[in-house]
């Protein structure tokens, strides 16, 4: 794989951006014959905590699977449901010509899509490769560009949501890429989100993410810090989240994934924060926030705060932890 796509910059592939909306000459021919024959099989790499539960949707769908993720136990409830489980990237490429990637990091997509084993050494011309990872916009447009190669086609489609969402086929796509090809992300989509947008180029998708996770981030902290202010001031922590989500500082970590043990049930921090995203891939989409906005010259002053607050919670021991355990980590350092 292109030399290129390891040494991946912020601000690589600027100049992809208009040649890619105009697709190969050859390859839609055999993208609509791919994209009529909705019920064969769809292969999905990156069954953790998202990709699990959307894949299980594509089978409540009627999709038949091909599977892969490094961890083979990821892999074994779906073997045992019956559906096929290959052993590389490649092999599944091999055998779907539609082929979704749930991974945690660019590494994690570059390794999956052109690593020794990865998609492109056996994608089939004409195949829709869409990658809903959350990884950097300008990874997405090398991908993009390197799959064009092979005559296929790749779109960006990361998701807003959580695993609750996941679980219930109630993701937000965001979805980048050549606008000819939307219809047929939006059939396999569709069945893991109740919103699925069109953004743009490919690479907008990934925009799009990168700023509702750093709104989020700071949002959270907000959320985190108030709640621990209010039950510091002698308030009742669920009076408390209640008069916030009637009134002005309502926000959905407020109201839907609020931080403190005890306010709301079916949230991590119902349960010691387990489960959820974890404070490691918040970190890692706030340092996405943070090279996009030295690459755009944005002035991100809280985002940039919220990355480092993510950043010291990882070094002290709350990676695994879900990103709403920011209100543990605040009751916890006294040192403020
Ligand atoms: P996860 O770590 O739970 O799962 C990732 C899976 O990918 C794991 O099973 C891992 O073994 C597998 N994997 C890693 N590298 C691989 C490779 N090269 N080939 C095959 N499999 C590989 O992560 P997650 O929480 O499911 O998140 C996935 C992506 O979705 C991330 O980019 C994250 O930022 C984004 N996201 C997560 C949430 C959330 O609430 N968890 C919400 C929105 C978006």
């Amino acid at each position: 794989m292109a030399a290129s796509l390891r040494l991946f910059g912020a601000a690589s592939g600027l100049r992809y951006w208009s040649r890619r909306l105009r697709p190969a000459a050859g390859s839609l021919a055999a993208v609509c014959s791919r994209s009529v024959a909705s019920k064969t099989p769809v292969g999905f790499i990156g069954l953790g905590n998202m990709g699990n539960p959307m894949a299980k949707n594509l089978m409540k769908h009627g999709y038949p699977l091909i599977i892969y993720d490094v961890f083979p136990d990821a892999c074994k409830e779906f073997q045992d449901a019956g559906e096929q489980v290959v052993s590389s990237p490649a092999d599944v490429a091999e055998k779907a010509d539609r082929i979704i990637t749930m991974l945690p990091t660019s590494i994690n997509a570059v390794e999956a899509y052109s690593g020794a084993n990865g998609i492109l050494k056996k994608v089939k011309k004409g195949s829709l490769l869409i990658d809903s990872s959350t990884i950097d916009p300008a990874v997405s447009k090398e991908l993009a560009k390197e799959v064009e190669k092979m005559g296929a086609v790749f779109m960006d489609a990361p998701v807003s949501g959580g695993v609750g969402a996941a679980r219930s086929g109630n993701l937000t796509f965001m979805v980048g890429g050549v606008e000819d090809e939307f219809a047929a992300a939006q059939e396999l989509l569709g069945c893991m989100g109740s919103n699925v947008l069109y953004c743009g180029a490919v690479g907008t998708g990934q925009a799009a993410k990168i700023c509702n996770n750093m709104l989020l981030a700071i949002s959270m902290i907000g959320t985190a810090e108030a709640m621990n202010l209010g039950i510091r001031l002698g308030l009742d922590p669920k009076l408390l989240a209640k008069i916030l989500n009637m009134s002005s500082g309502r926000c959905w970590s407020s109201d839907t994934y609020n931080p403190v043990p005890g306010v709301m049930d079916g949230v991590p921090s119902a349960n010691n924060y387990q489960g959820g995203f974890g404070t490691t891939l918040m970190a890692k989409d706030l340092g996405l926030a943070q090279d996009s906005a030295t690459s755009t010259k944005s002035p991100i002053l809280l985002g940039s705060l919220a990355h480092q607050i993510y950043r010291m919670m990882c070094a002290k021991g709350y990676s695994k932890k879900d990103f709403s355990s920011v209100f543990q980590f605040l009751r916890e350092e006294e040192t403020f």
